[in-house]
């Protein structure tokens, strides 16, 4: 089922209307806020609970639950919201037009989440080249100061808040939360083990939760509407509405909120034109920023949209960035764009991730060419399992699986270029999948 405007949280997704504190307010932000705070720490973390949202940053773990592993005392330690906006993986552009054209949202967002988890303060990490954003949120916030719906204050509850803007300097790996609450420090942005997790020990060594963008944005709504309202959206254990950005070989490439679970090739018909040159000419979609590509036969088989459904077929939902390829992509060489992509980003700090990602970026330059050998195929798959699963953070996962899922689809592809390299079959024919 597509989701109705009237159930569409992000009403200004598109920037056609006033960003400002009185667009916001014209729209329903920050209305009933205080009688929302009046329910209690826990009732909102028990609402959301009920919600069934899962982090919009891409792991899909349940928002109120990791709310509800923050100490429900403030001892000496403060404790701290941490939202993470350094968006910056492959294809997702979503958290960037949020802030942009809805910042309120996130601004009331920030206060309904911070004062659940007994935060008096909350920092936007913000991707450093989202500059203009940056400043939008910085006037957003002046404006929801002077009116009273943050500051000592905040919306006449008595409760104290404050949200300050802390802009990143362009390092991918700082979207990892510990890495991102290392950088927030001041210190090298490097991704640490858990445990600790950072609700028992998080910026300056308190109590902290880190949060997407989105996540943070539809919690004012969600109370609003009620948790129900949001559960009965998607399906089970994929609730509510999220916001897909959907990139590459379609006719109207777009960001748009729809409902969780939509299947795939309805969300590209309805919302993005269709696929240039039709649906025949399809040759690939990675569904979510940087996970496994899925071929024509799963988008017929009307794959969902939704955590759970694309793990089954051995991708994943991601940022639910979309980026369609057709027929006249070089697949090979848009998976080594990937590859070097994290080679670049990788901190260096593990070895499996140090030396798999610049070893696993090396391979696939030589198998774009047909320069390897057809035995590196096989290599270069072990050398993905090393990887997979061996580092501090997931970023040794994300780069291995898009190249085992070209080995998994396009093996005959890959072992087609080494024998025209070598002579046996003549020039390179457009890709084909298994
Ligand atoms: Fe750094 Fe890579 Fe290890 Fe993550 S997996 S901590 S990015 S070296």
């Amino acid at each position: 089922m597509l989701l109705s405007d009237k159930d569409r949280i992000f009403t200004n997704l598109y920037g056609v209307h006033d960003w400002t504190l009185k667009g916001a307010l014209a729209r329903g932000d920050w209305d009933g806020t205080k009688a929302i705070l009046a329910q209690g720490h826990d009732w909102i973390i028990d609402q959301v609970k009920a919600s069934g949202l899962r982090g919009r940053g891409g792991a899909g773990f349940s928002t109120g639950l990791k709310w509800s592993f923050m100490p429900k005392t403030v001892g000496e330690r403060p404790h701290y919201l941490v939202v993470n906006a350094d968006e910056g993986e492959p294809g997702t552009c979503k958290d960037r037009d949020m802030m942009r054209n809805d910042p309120h949202k996130l601004l009331e967002g920030c206060l309904i989440a911070g004062f659940a988890m007994r935060a008096h303060v909350a920092y936007i990490y913000i991707r450093g080249e989202f500059y203009r954003e940056a400043e939008r949120l910085e006037a957003a916030i002046a404006q929801a100061e002077e009116a009273g719906l943050l500051g000592d204050n905040a919306c006449g509850t008595g409760w104290p808040f404050r949200v300050y803007v802390h802009r990143g300097a362009g390092a991918y790996i700082c979207g990892e939360e510990t890495a991102l609450i290392q950088s927030l420090e001041g210190k090298k942005g490097q991704p640490r083990l858990k445990p600790p997790f950072p609700a028992g020990v998080g910026l300056y060594g308190c109590p902290t939760t880190v949060n997407n963008v989105e996540s943070i944005a539809v919690v004012p709504t969600i109370l609003r509407r009620g948790s129900s309202w949001f559960a009965g959206i998607g399906r089970e254990n994929n609730s509510g509405t999220k916001v897909f950005c959907i990139s590459g070989h379609v006719n109207k490439p777009c960001n748009v909120e729809e409902a969780m679970s939509v299947p795939l090739r309805t969300l590209i018909e309805q919302h993005a034109g269709g696929v240039r040159g039709g649906w025949d000419n399809l040759l690939a979609i990675i569904p979510g920023g940087a996970s496994v590509p899925l071929l024509p036969k799963h988008i017929c088989d009307d794959v969902l949209m939704d955590f759970d459904a694309l793990k089954e077929v051995k991708s994943g939902l991601g940022t639910a960035a979309v980026m369609v390829m057709d027929k006249s992509t070089d697949v090979v060489k848009a998976i080594t764009r990937l590859s070097k992509f994290y080679q670049h980003e990788s901190c260096g700090q593990c070895t499996p991730c140090r030396e798999g990602c610049g070893w696993m970026a090396r391979v696939m330059e030589r198998l774009v060419t047909g320069e390897a050998e057809i035995e590196e195929i096989d290599i270069l798959e072990e050398v993905t399992r090393q990887v997979e699963g061996h580092t501090i953070c997931a970023l040794g996962d994300a780069a291995a699986w898009p190249i085992q899922g070209l080995i998994r689809h396009f093996r005959p592809e890959l072992e087609r270029r080494i024998k025209a390299r070598k002579g046996a079959n003549g020039d390179a024919a457009p890709a084909s999948a298994a």
